[in-house]
């Protein structure tokens, strides 16, 4: 069975005090029994230190929100894979389309940074997604599957498994304009179809696939209730414990 999963990531927000002000009151009042694995993505520098609170929990995991395509070596300001690993991170966001778009990141170098990842043991939450343009020329299904065939299908079935999705039309990102649950559930369908010509129905049905772009604590319900959204990959959104929270219990 798939794991739902609800993701804040915290993009450069958030002082220290802020981040761990907001993790202890999120871990505070988190229903007993939540139905999600609940993930913080805070920036590189918090990251040793929620690791260490969050591991005490179950079903709290922590993530780093990229890292780079190399394993070590002279790369000024950069943070590798094993570093993050180091820290006690269990996740990596890889592509994500600020990263794609204002770092000129290619699906060839993600694949890099997936292997990069799973070569220290992370999970991946991998992202896709299209621009409105794509979505308006009708091409966004063979978009989000270039970027996946070109990022992840040189990996195994076994490697999948540390695999997240996480479908993000880039015109829902942080815009207020959030797709609809019926067009999420079509584009989420569409990935498990191509993850089952490429791997089968097993890897196909115990990949999780999250939706992100303007999910709020309005909409949050809706979303998670189609069939193939596993959860969610929240921005602005994950800023506020107490909004954080009732996404949360949306699931
Ligand atoms: C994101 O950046 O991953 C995201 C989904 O942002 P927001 O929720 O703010 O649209």
């Amino acid at each position: 069975m798939r794991k739902n999963i609800v993701a804040g990531n915290w993009k450069m927000n958030l002082t220290r005090s802020d981040g761990l002000n907001l993790v202890e009151e999120v871990l505070l009042k988190l229903p007993q029994k939540k139905k999600a694995e609940v993930v913080f993505a805070p920036s590189f520098l918090h990251l040793y230190k929620i690791a260490k609170i969050c591991h005490d929990y179950d079903g709290i995991s922590v993530a780093a929100q990229n890292c780079n395509k190399e394993c070590i070596g002279a790369f000024t300001g950069e943070v590798s894979a094993a570093m993050i690993a180091s820290c006690g991170a269990d996740y990596v966001i890889i592509g994500h389309s600020e990263r794609r778009e204002n770092f000129n990141e290619t699906n060839q170098e993600l694949a890099q940074k997936v292997k990069q990842s799973l070569n220290n043991n992370l999970k991946i939450i991998f992202c896709c997604g299209e621009s409105l343009k794509k979505r308006e020329e009708g091409v966004h299904f063979s978009w989000i599957e270039q970027q996946i065939s070109d990022s992840l299908f040189q990996f195994s079935a076994q490697q999948l498994k540390n695999i997240v999705i996480a479908y993000e039309p880039i015109w829902a990102i942080g815009t207020g304009k959030t797709a609809s649950a019926e067009q999420a559930q079509e584009m989420h369908i569409f990935i498990r179809s191509i993850l089952n010509k490429k791997y089968g129905n097993k890897v196909a049905e115990g990949t999780s696939i999250l939706y992100g772009g303007s999910c709020n604590k309005m909409n949050a319900r809706q979303l998670f209730a189609k069939n193939d959204i596993d959860g969610g990959l929240i921005g602005g959104a994950s800023l506020s414990a107490k909004e954080f929270l009732k996404i949360i219990k949306s699931v």
